[in-house]
């Protein structure tokens, strides 16, 4: 019989998340409260533990069509220019940079038509012994498990999890944007109490980040590209060029904040997932990558695993270590590449570190965060048991297109 799942969000772990279930054999309804699909307008890069999780999908090939490799972790720099490390044209580059929104749609487009609805929120969720089940702006939906993969701002872990501290500030703040850009390597320029990097895009485009301290959250400007360029005006070619570049409507200005560690990412019926269960500082690359690891380990344990229950326990057994890490580590790192302190000691320490070293360590095979590999997926259509298309319990008390949402 096919089982049923509500996902709550349709941001990368939330369609992952979908496609994994799909991949077992089970229904999957994404409810998104957004009422168009998509992913701002920014870059990302996936690591090779995100590109073998997204092999285990089935869409490693269509993601590695749309990505392109960057050598940001090769290409180190200082704000007047100098190497401190410098990738070979040839070197081999671990990370593949990604549009938001491309790598999106890599996932939407191996979901099953009729599983995603737009402008559907949910507000409330509850449980019992045999079913979850969630009221949204379009109804009442029960499902035999409910995965939230609702962000950083969470509404399920804020109503399951009531104990949980508010996201916190981490004294970081982020200037975003694309620019049409072409032939830019990937780089990452270090300055005091801040860094500067760069992907290339597909389609001549570059994205570019600057990270920096903030003493408070919230402070924005009328005109954020002028406040960017004023950031970084006297750093080297072509940092302020490729600000310049970039429409002013275009220019993204966030916040950096992560989550203290859970004590469990399970309640019941109900699993957070990607930013809702870990939501980490940017500065690993690591936080959509670990939510399709979460996804691919969730469906992994739900066809393993006897009951729903020993599944969840092992999701949360498993990915919570990981995560949890991952997210202490992307926090350290993020304080000692923007602290004014250390500045001077961090790029002596990078620029005296012999190449072949510094090579090694951005070698898929000797990062440790890297290295995971994901465990393997059963194909339903091995097993026999695809879905047939069947939908969770529902009651409808307003219409809602459901679709893709393009
Ligand atoms: C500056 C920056 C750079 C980053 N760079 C990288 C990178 O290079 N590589 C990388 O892997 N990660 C990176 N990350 C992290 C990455 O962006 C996140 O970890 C990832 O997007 C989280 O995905 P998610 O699906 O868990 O959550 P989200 O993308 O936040 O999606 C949550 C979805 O849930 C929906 N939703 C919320 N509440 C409800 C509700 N009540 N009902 C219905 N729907 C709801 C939202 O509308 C949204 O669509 C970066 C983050 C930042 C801030």
């Amino acid at each position: 019989m096919t089982r049923h799942a509500i996902v709550i969000g349709a941001g990368i772990g939330g369609l992952a998340t979908a496609l994994a279930l799909h991949r077992i054999g089970w229904h999957a309804t994404v409810l998104e409260r957004a009422s168009e699909l998509g992913e701002i307008g920014a870059g990302m890069s996936q690591a090779p533990n995100a590109l073998r999780t997204l092999d285990e999908l089935g869409v490693g090939e269509q993601a590695r069509q749309a990505g392109v490799p960057t050598h940001a972790t090769g290409n180190l720099r200082t704000a007047d220019g100098r190497h401190l490390q410098r990738a070979r044209p040839d070197d081999p580059a671990a990370l593949l940079a990604f549009h938001r929104a491309d790598l999106h749609r890599v996932l939407l487009d191996a979901i099953p038509d009729g599983w995603v609805r737009t402008g559907a929120e949910v507000t409330t969720i509850r449980q019992d012994g045999t079913s979850a089940t969630v009221d949204y702006s379009g109804g009442e939906l029960s499902a035999d498990l409910v995965v939230a993969a609702d962000g950083i701002g969470s509404i399920t872990r804020r109503l399951l999890w009531p104990d949980t501290p508010p996201p916190r500030f981490l004294g970081r703040t982020a200037w975003l944007g694309i620019a049409p850009f072409d032939g830019l390597p990937g780089s990452v320029t270090l300055g005091p109490g801040a860094y500067f990097l760069i992907h290339p895009l597909s389609r001549a485009r570059a994205y570019w980040a600057h990270i920096t301290t903030a003493d408070q959250p919230e402070v924005r400007y009328e005109h954020e590209k002028t406040e960017v360029a004023r950031h970084i005006r006297d750093w080297h070619d072509p940092i302020p060029a490729l600000v310049n570049a970039t429409p002013a409507d275009a220019v993204i200005h966030i916040d950096i904040r992560d989550l203290d560690p859970l004590p469990t990412y399970i309640n019941g019926r109900v699993a957070l997932l990607g930013d809702a269960a870990h939501a980490m500082s940017p500065d690993r690359g690591q936080g959509a990558g670990q939510s399709i690891e979460d996804a691919v380990v969730l469906a992994a344990a739900l066809s393993a695993e006897p009951t729903l229950q020993a599944a969840l326990r092992r999701y949360d057994t498993e990915r919570r270590p990981r995560t949890q890490n991952t997210a202490r580590g992307a926090r350290a790192d993020g304080r000692r590449t923007t602290s004014h302190a250390t500045y001077r000691a961090l790029t002596t320490m990078i620029r005296l570190t012999p190449s072949a070293l510094w090579r090694k360590g951005i070698d898929p095979d000797s990062n440790p965060t890297w290295r995971w590999h994901p465990p393997h997926l059963p194909d339903s259509r091995e097993t026999g048991t695809a879905a047939r298309g069947t939908a969770p319990r529902s009651r409808a008390v307003s219409g809602h297109r459901i679709g893709r949402g393009r």
